[in-house]
C-alpha cells in the first residue's frame, strides 16, 4: 500500500465497471490508477476524485498499473470549478502536464508550481484566468529543462536590447533585430512581453495578484508560449 498527495489531472471511464485517473502526485510524480467498480467508486471516493481535486490518496500495486484504493480530498477548489474561465485554464494545465510528463518520476518544483497555480487560481478573478495559465507553462518548461534564453540572442549571444525582437521556438529563446531569422515559425516579441516573462520565471505563483497585464500583453504571451509547447511536446 502506498498514500501520497496528488490532483488528478485525468479521468477516463474504461468500460461499464473501471475508471482510469492519471494523478500528479507528490511523492510518485504522474501516475495512472485503475479505479475499480464505478457504483464502488462512487460511493467512497465521490467527490474525493474528481478533476482538479487536491487529495490524499492511497493506492496498491496491481498487475498493470496502481489500483486506486482510496482517496481524501484536501481541497476541490471550488471556486475554480464554477467558473468556465478559470476552468478553462485548469483544464489547460492538466492538458500540459499529461502531455509532457512522459511517466512516473518525483519532481517537487512541478508539483509545487501545479499546486500552487491551482490554489491561486482558485482565488483569482475570473478575467485573469489566461495569466495564470501563461506562467504555468513557462514554469513548467522550464522546470522540464526547456527554459527560454530571455537575456542574450540565441544566435550571437549579445544582450537583448529593447528593440525589435523575435522569439524562435526551435532555438529556444530570443533572436536580436540583426541576426537572421531562420525558419518560419519565429514570432516576433515585445519589449513588454519579454519583462513578463522574466517575471513568470523569477516569481512565484503568488505574485500573480499584484501583475496586472493587459489583453494584448496576454494575446501574445499566449501565441509564444504555445508555439513554444507545441515545439517541444506535440
Ligand atoms: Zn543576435
Amino acid at each position: 500500500m502506498h498514500q501520497t498527495l496528488g490532483v488528478v489531472i485525468k479521468k477516463r471511464d474504461i468500460g461499464e465497471a473501471d475508471r482510469f485517473l492519471t494523478i500528479l502526485t507528490r511523492d510518485f510524480g504522474k501516475i495512472e490508477t485503475t479505479a475499480r467498480g464505478i457504483r464502488k467508486i462512487e460511493a467512497k471516493l465521490l467527490g474525493h476524485s474528481e478533476l482538479f481535486c487536491y487529495s490524499h490518496f492511497m493506492f496498491s500495486d496491481g498487475r498493470t498499473r496502481p489500483v486506486l484504493t482510496g482517496a481524501l480530498a484536501i481541497e476541490n477548489f471550488s471556486s475554480l470549478r464554477s467558473n468556465l474561465e478559470k476552468l478553462a485554464a485548469a483544464f489547460q494545465m492538466a492538458e500540459i502536464l499529461n502531455d509532457s510528463i512522459a511517466g512516473p518520476r518525483k519532481d517537487l518544483s512541478i508539483w509545487d508550481l501545479t499546486l500552487s497555480t491551482l490554489k491561486e487560481l482558485d482565488s483569482a478573478p475570473a478575467s485573469s484566468a489566461k495569466k495564470f495559465f501563461c506562467f504555468f507553462q513557462t514554469n513548467l518548461l522550464k522546470h522540464l529543462g526547456h527554459q527560454p534564453e530571455l537575456w542574450k540572442c540565441v544566435v550571437c549571444r549579445k544582450k537583448i536590447k529593447p528593440e525589435n525582437n523575435f522569439f524562435s521556438p526551435s532555438k529556444g529563446g530570443i533572436i536580436c533585430e540583426n541576426c537572421p531569422k531562420t525558419g518560419n515559425k519565429t514570432i516576433p516579441i515585445s519589449a513588454e512581453a519579454i519583462k513578463i516573462l522574466r517575471t513568470f520565471l523569477a516569481k512565484e505563483a503568488a505574485f500573480l495578484r499584484k501583475l496586472r497585464l493587459k489583453k494584448t500583453e496576454i494575446e501574445e504571451l499566449e501565441l509564444i508560449l504555445n508555439r513554444f509547447t507545441a515545439y517541444h511536446f506535440e
